[in-house]
């Protein structure tokens, strides 16, 4: 009977870190380029959005810009019940 296993110390390990590296790279160079996009933005469109806050799952109400999606700040209580009832 012919086995076919693997070498028990393949370069997979290899493999995923270089993956990870270049996944890495790829987050760190499209961050740039949103902050980049961000940056240059002048916000013209705004809305108000849930975002989540920290690590136990809460939401707080900001201000959103449609285009770059950057958090500009926290809504007036006036935008909040504009917000509320659309
Ligand atoms: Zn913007």
């Amino acid at each position: 009977m012919e086995e076919n296993e693997s070498d028990p110390i393949s370069s997979q390990p290899q493999e995923i870190s270089s993956t990870t590296q270049k996944i890495v790279n790829e987050i760190k160079a499209l961050e740039k380029e949103l902050e980049g996009i961000q940056t240059s933005c002048t916000h013209q469109k705004q809305s108000l959005k849930n975002c989540p806050i920290g690590s136990d799952n809460s939401f707080s109400l900001r201000k959103v810009c449609d285009d770059c999606q950057m958090e500009i700040g926290y809504p007036s209580p006036e935008e909040i019940n504009k917000w509320v009832s659309s």
